[in-house]
C-alpha cells in the first residue's frame, strides 16, 4: 500500500523570516500519519528549516542539486553538502529547471545516479508541454523522458525514486489535468514500468501529479487509484491551503 506523499516546491519565494513563519504555521496542527509532507525551502533556508523541524513529521528537502559532487562549478550545490546538513531528498527534472536552465532527460539522468549514490530519496518531474498534449503526444512523451532518464536504473533503485507527473501547461497556470486525465496518464506511468520491470515494482512506484493543485481540486485528483498525492507549487507558500491539500488525501 503506496502512502500518499504531498510535497511543496517553494520555488525562488520566502526570504529567512517568513520560510521560518511559514514552517511554524504548517506546525501548528500535527502532520496527519496517513501522509508524508514535503517542503523545498531556497538552499539558504534549509539548515533553518532542518531545525524548525527537527523532532516532527514535516520532511525537509531540496528544490536542485548539480550532478557532480565537488568542483569548478561556481553557484552549485552537490548532494555531498547537502547529506552534510541532514538533506537526503531532492526534486529534480522539475520543468522550470529544464525550460530555464536547460536540464534534459540525459543531463537528469547523470544527476538521478549522482542522488543515488548519496542515498538520496529523488523526487522526478516530468510531463509533456500543451502542443504535445494537444498533438496527443502526451504519451509518448512521458514514456521517452523516463526512458532516458530512469529505464537504466537497478531495479533496487526504485525504492528511492517518486515520479511526479507535472503537465507544464498546469504549472503556474490554473489549468489543472481534470482527475480523469491524470488518472488515464498515471495509469499508463504505473504500465509502461511494468513493461520495463514488473507490476511488484510498478505497484510500488509513488506517482504524484503536479500542477495548480489547489485546496477546491486536491481531493478529486487524489482520489484515483493511480495519483498517490502532489507536488505543489503556487497553493504551498500558504500555510491554510497546503494544509487543506495535505488534508485532502
Ligand atoms: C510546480 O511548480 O511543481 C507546480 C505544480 O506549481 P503549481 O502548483 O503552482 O502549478
Amino acid at each position: 500500500m503506496r502512502k500518499k506523499i504531498v510535497a511543496g516546491n517553494w520555488k525562488l519565494n520566502n526570504d529567512k523570516h517568513e520560510t521560518a513563519q511559514l514552517i511554524v504555521a504548517l506546525l501548528s496542527d500535527p502532520i496527519p500519519s496517513d501522509v508524508r509532507v514535503m517542503i523545498a525551502p531556497a538552499f539558504t533556508h534549509l539548515v533553518q528549516a532542518k531545525t524548525l523541524t527537527e523532532g516532527t513529521a514535516l520532511e525537509v528537502i531540496a528544490q536542485n542539486m548539480n550532478a557532480a559532487t565537488s568542483g569548478a562549478y561556481t553557484g552549485e550545490i552537490s548532494a555531498r553538502m547537502l547529506n552534510s546538513i541532514g538533506i537526503n531528498q531532492v526534486i529534480l527534472g522539475h520543468s522550470e529547471r529544464r525550460a530555464y536552465y536547460n536540464e534534459t532527460d540525459l543531463s537528469l539522468k547523470e544527476k538521478v545516479v549522482t542522488a543515488l549514490e548519496h542515498d538520496m530519496e529523488i523526487i522526478f518531474c516530468f510531463g509533456e508541454e500543451l502542443d504535445q498534449r494537444k498533438a496527443e503526444k502526451h504519451f509518448e512523451v512521458v514514456k521517452s523522458q523516463l526512458e532516458i532518464a530512469l529505464f537504466d536504473l537497478e531495479p533496487a533503485s526504485w525504492s528511492k525514486i517518486i515520479l511526479a507527473y507535472e503537465p507544464v501547461w498546469a504549472i503556474g497556470t490554473g489549468e489543472t489535468a481534470s482527475p480523469e486525465q491524470a488518472q488515464e496518464i498515471h495509469a499508463y506511468i504505473r504500465k509502461i514500468i511494468a513493461e520495463k520491470y514488473d507490476n511488484t515494482l510498478a505497484e510500488s512506484v509513488s506517482i504524484l501529479y503536479g500542477g495548480s493543485v489547489k485546496p477546491g481540486n486536491a481531493a478529486s485528483i487524489f482520489s484515483q487509484t493511480d495519483v498517490d498525492g502532489g507536488l505543489i507549487g503556487g497553493a504551498a507558500l500558504n500555510a491554510n491551503d497546503f494544509k487543506a491539500i495535505f488534508q485532502s488525501t
